[in-house]
């Protein structure tokens, strides 16, 4: 069956009404780690990323890249490997610690003393900065910005009251000829509470359309298992610019 008439917008505010109110908690999502529920990481990295690598980069090298609610993703070692400069941002100290040694890296812990019980944990090369504590205690005062953002499992996993603040705060913090590639995806948010929660089209252009050209590079299909046990019947990946 064809589905991308819904990623495309067909499913609207209207429908996410079930999804309007949930709140996953910091707890929440620290028990997450804690139990090693965390299907959405994926070891060998996203392929949309692989694919759009020249777009994020746009020619240009030695670039400063933000991860929001960063994880452990793979993707910001492969970066760093390329020669540019990776913050990212992320609540579980035990992800953060999990990613320098499952790639072997030596790196450094400190406090960041403008936030009140955060750390900052960087590579001992100094390219790969990873601040624990909450993404909404950040602003470029403290980590400057950015010329590239890879939004992935981040917007979507936003408690959907708190878009419109992320949205702010991300936009303050890229610079004026930045590329940001932003992961949704699009599914019947009335059958799955989430996260990840389901982003309509039209609220991203809302969150972002005054500030930037949005376009969608691809949707793709990402149906497993996974998706079958939460009573889904299709799941798609969608990527913009
Ligand atoms: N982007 C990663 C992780 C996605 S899951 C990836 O692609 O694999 C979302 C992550 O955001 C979780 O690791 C969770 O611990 C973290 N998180 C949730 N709320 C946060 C917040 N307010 N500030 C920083 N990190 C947060």
């Amino acid at each position: 069956m064809d589905h991308s008439a819904d990623a495309s917008g067909l499913l609207e505010a209207s429908d996410v009404g079930s999804q309007k109110d949930r709140v996953v908690t910091e707890e929440e999502w620290l028990e997450k780690w804690e139990m090693g529920n965390i299907g959405f990481h994926k070891e060998e990295g996203h392929p949309l990323l692989q694919k759009y690598l020249d777009v994020l980069l746009n020619g240009r090298s030695g670039l400063r890249i933000f991860f929001p609610l960063c994880g452990k993703a793979v993707e910001m070692k492969w970066l760093a490997d390329m020669g540019h400069s990776i913050v990212g941002v992320e609540i579980s100290e035990q992800a953060v610690k999990e990613f320098f040694s499952e790639h072997s890296l030596p790196y450094c812990e400190e406090p960041v003393p403008e936030i009140s019980g955060a750390k900052m944990f960087q590579s001992t090369s100094g390219n790969i900065s990873l601040y624990c504590c909450s993404i909404y205690d950040l602003s470029s005062s403290i980590v400057g910005k950015f010329d590239g953002v890879w939004d992935r499992g981040a917007l979507v996993a936003v408690n959907p009251c708190d878009r419109q603040r992320y949205a702010s705060l991300m936009i303050s913090l890229v610079e004026k000829n930045s590329s940001y590639l932003l992961v949704t995806v699009s599914y019947d948010p009335n059958k799955h509470k989430g996260p990840p929660f389901y982003v309509p089209e039209s609220e991203i252009k809302s969150l972002f359309g005054n500030c930037c050209e949005i376009r969608c590079l691809e949707k793709v299909d990402d149906f497993s298992e996974r998706h079958r046990q939460w009573g889904l019947d299709y799941f798609l990946e969608v990527l913009y610019l």
